[in-house]
């Protein structure tokens, strides 16, 4: 491998030492050794990591640990340090700036990894939950799964486009809002103002259902063409319907909300329980509930690119990496519109 360039053989990081509630301070503040790649790796110095609810969930243990004392992040800006060995890590120089993503491993040849759905691979593997993330100075990646970023945003705003942006896109597609179709978008933080943007972008009317007077005025702002309350009916039928809160209780007004045909994506890694359905208020008339799952490498490329030609507006809220407990508690109240990153 080559050389660390300006790295310490030690670095700052956080581990999720004891997860349950964020306010009983599951995050220890710890020095580990700067990660050296393994073959096919990339090890990256970190210029900004998003903080996203998914990390919150890692936290508190609403996802089962898959590695103890992980380092949470999925959203890595970072810069190539030093590059393994092996054939996977061509096209990869020191000095490249590359975005590190929840995705990190797909087994490549189980059926849904044939058919182009590698999401829902059983075998796959995600940064900050199997393998560290981006909570720390450096983290690895595997070069397959290292993502070239766009040129126009700061390390700041291009954090939250690696998966607020990404899983948002993949909602949309899920929620195959029709052009020029109405899309209702139930929760309103960092994916969902991504979302919205690509949406108006495509010519679809937004339509944002938030508890959060914060999160409802960037709602205005980015231009939505209604804002109300979370569980309120929008001034009009949707044709397709995105849910961002983890919040099963806003199912049933979501499908409610939705004209013949319509879609109800479901963004969220973790949802609370939904209440019963009733068939001819929430379903019948064809309409349809999916949800979705991580993302495909091709969705991150895909919107990497239109992130590139387009100019999405971020909203983020910085923070020291020695702040990021303070961040992931910041989320779980409500603190701040828009999306939390960490800088160094
Ligand atoms: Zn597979
Ligand atoms: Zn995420």
């Amino acid at each position: 491998m080559s050389e660390i360039r300006g790295g310490g053989s030690s670095m700052r990081c956080w581990r999720v030492r004891r997860p349950g509630p964020i306010d009983g301070g599951p995050l220890d503040p710890e020095r580990a050794p700067v990660p050296e790649p393994a073959p096919g790796e990339l090890t990256v110095r970190v210029l900004a990591c998003g903080v996203c609810r998914t990390d919150l969930h890692v936290a508190e243990g609403d996802l089962p640990v898959r590695r103890t004392g992980v380092v949470p992040g999925h959203e890595v800006v970072g810069e190539v340090v030093a590059i393994g060995q092996g054939a996977e890590v061509a096209g990869f120089g020191v000095g490249d700036r590359v975005g590190v993503a929840w995705l990190r491993h797909t087994c490549g040849q189980c059926k849904f990894c044939l058919r182009g759905a590698e999401n829902l691979c059983p075998y796959s593997a995600y940064t900050g939950w199997d393998a560290d993330g981006g909570y720390a100075e450096f983290a690895c990646v595997p070069a397959a799964y290292a993502l070239r970023l766009p040129a126009g945003y700061t390390d700041a705003d291009t954090a939250p486009l690696l998966c607020a942006g990404i899983i948002g896109y993949r909602a949309l597609l899920r929620a195959s809002v029709p052009s020029g179709g109405r899309l209702g978008i139930y929760g309103f933080g960092g994916s969902a103002h991504i979302a919205a943007q690509v949406a108006a972008a495509r010519g679809a009317e937004v339509h944002v259902m938030t508890r959060d007077p914060a999160a409802r005025e960037l709602a205005t702002a980015l231009g939505a063409a209604s804002v109300q309350g979370a569980a309120d009916p929008p001034p009009v039928l949707l044709d397709s319907a995105i849910l961002f809160a983890p919040v099963g209780d806003l199912v049933p007004p979501a499908l409610a909300a939705l004209d013949r045909g319509g879609i109800l994506a479901l963004a969220g890694i973790h949802l609370s329980d939904i209440p019963a359905l009733n068939y001819q208020r929430h379903l019948f008339q064809e309409r349809e509930i999916r949800s979705v799952t991580a993302n495909t490498r091709a969705d991150a490329r895909e919107f990497l690119a239109f992130a590139g030609e387009h100019r999405i507006h971020l909203t983020t809220h910085g923070y020291s990496l020695d702040m990021a407990d303070r961040a992931l508690a910041d989320l779980a109240h409500g603190r701040f519109a828009g999306a939390a990153v960490l800088l160094p």
